[in-house]
C-alpha cells in the first residue's frame, strides 16, 4: 500500500468521537478555522522599490511557497486544495500588510530540496515552510525573520525503546527530506546511521509505520505534529539536538521586500495576530506559545 499513514489518519478520523477526551491523549483536532485571526489588509501606500511586489500586483496575486503534508504548519486539504496551519498563517499576516488579503495569495507546494531554486527561478514570491535560516542558504536566497525557533527531534514508533538521540542511530535506518538541515546534520555528524531521503516527511513516517525505517528525523516542532495525529502508533525520542530558526525565504537581491516582511511580523507579533495563530493552528499539537524570536534584520 502506497499511503498507510493516510489510511491511519482516516481511520482515526473515523473513530475520532470516541477517542476523543481520552485522558492523557494529545488532541487528534486539526486547526479549527473559526479561531483563527483575520488580518488587516493595508490600506495605506504600497511598498516601492521591491521587484518581486511590483510583479505581484501587476499579476495581481501573490504566489508563496508552502509545504502541504506537515500538520498543524503547512497542510493542504486534498478535497478542498485549502492550505491550513501556522505557516500558512504567517504567510497570510504578511500578506495582509502588504497589500494583498486571503484571496489574492496562491499556495504553492515546494519540497525542501526545492526551495532555493523555486526562490531564484521567480517560481515563487516567498516561502514559508519550515524554513531554517543558515549562512549556506544566505548565499543563495534571502531570510525574513526568525518568527519561530524548532530543533531537531526523532521520531519513532511506540514500541521502540533503543532510540533515545541520535547517539543511537547507528546502524539503524533514519529517514528525512533530501536538502534539509537535519538530513544534512545525520550525513555528517552521524555517518553510521542507515541515511534515507525522500522529498516529504509524510513519506518518511509512512515507512516509519509500515516499519520499512526505525526513525524519522526533522524538527521537533515537524515530528510533534505527526505524533499528536497517531498518538497509539508514533512517540518523540529524547530532546531536540539542533536550532532551527524558520525564515521567511525570499529572492536573494530583493532586500525590499525582506524588509517588508520584518516589519510585518514585528506588527503581527505585537498586536497579538502571532500568538492567536499559534495557538489556533501549532499550539495543537500540545506545546504552549512561545515568545517568539527576536528578528535578525541584516
Ligand atoms: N527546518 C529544516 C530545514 O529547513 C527542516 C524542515 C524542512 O525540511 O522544511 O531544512
Amino acid at each position: 500500500m502506497r499511503r498507510p499513514f493516510a489510511l491511519l489518519l482516516l481511520l482515526l478520523l473515523i473513530a475520532a468521537p470516541v477517542s476523543c477526551g481520552k485522558p492523557g491523549s494529545p488532541p487528534t483536532k486539526g486547526p479549527q478555522p473559526s479561531s483563527l485571526p483575520s488580518y488587516q489588509v493595508a490600506a495605506g501606500p504600497p511598498v516601492t522599490g521591491s521587484p518581486t511586489l511590483d510583479a505581484a500586483r501587476g499579476r495581481g496575486h501573490l504566489v508563496v511557497g508552502a509545504k502541504e503534508d506537515q500538520p498543524y504548519l503547512g497542510q493542504k486539504d486534498p478535497a478542498s486544495g485549502v492550505y491550513s496551519g501556522f505557516d500558512i498563517e504567517i504567510a497570510k499576516m504578511v500578506a495582509a500588510d502588504l497589500g494583498f488579503g486571503p484571496g489574492q495569495i496562491q499556495f504553492k507546494t515546494i519540497a525542501s530540496a526545492n526551495r532555493e531554486t523555486a526562490l531564484q527561478n521567480g517560481q515563487v514570491d516567498y516561502y514559508v515552510g519550515t524554513y531554517t535560516i543558515n549562512d549556506n542558504r544566505k548565499k543563495l536566497v534571502g531570510f525574513a525573520g526568525p518568527y519561530f525557533v524548532a530543533g531537531q527531534g526523532l521520531l519513532v514508533r511506540k514500541s521502540n525503546n533503543s532510540i533515545k538521540g541520535p547517539q543511537d542511530l547507528a546502524g539503524k535506518t533514519v529517514c528525512s527530506a533530501s536538502g534539509s538541515t537535519p538530513y544534512q546534520r545525520i550525513q555528517k555528524q552521524y555517518p553510521q546511521a542507515k541515511l534515507v531521503g525522500y522529498d516529504t516527511y509524510s513519506a518518511c513516517v509512512d515507512n516509519l509505520v509500515s516499519g520499512q525505517v526505525d526513525a524519522v528525523t526533522t524538527d521537533n516542532a515537524i515530528l510533534q505534529g505527526y505524533a499528536a495525529k497517531v498518538p497509539d502508533e508514533l512517540k518523540i525520542a529524547g530532546q531536540p539536538f539542533s536550532t532551527e530558526p524558520y525564515g521567511i525565504g525570499t529572492p536573494h537581491n530583493d532586500a525590499v521586500l525582506r524588509g517588508a516582511l520584518d516589519d510585518a511580523l514585528a506588527h503581527h507579533e505585537q498586536n497579538g495576530d502571532w500568538k492567536k495563530a499559534y495557538d489556533a493552528t501549532l499550539g495543537l499539537s500540545g506545546v504552549p506559545a512561545p515568545t517568539p524570536p527576536p528578528i535578525q534584520r541584516y
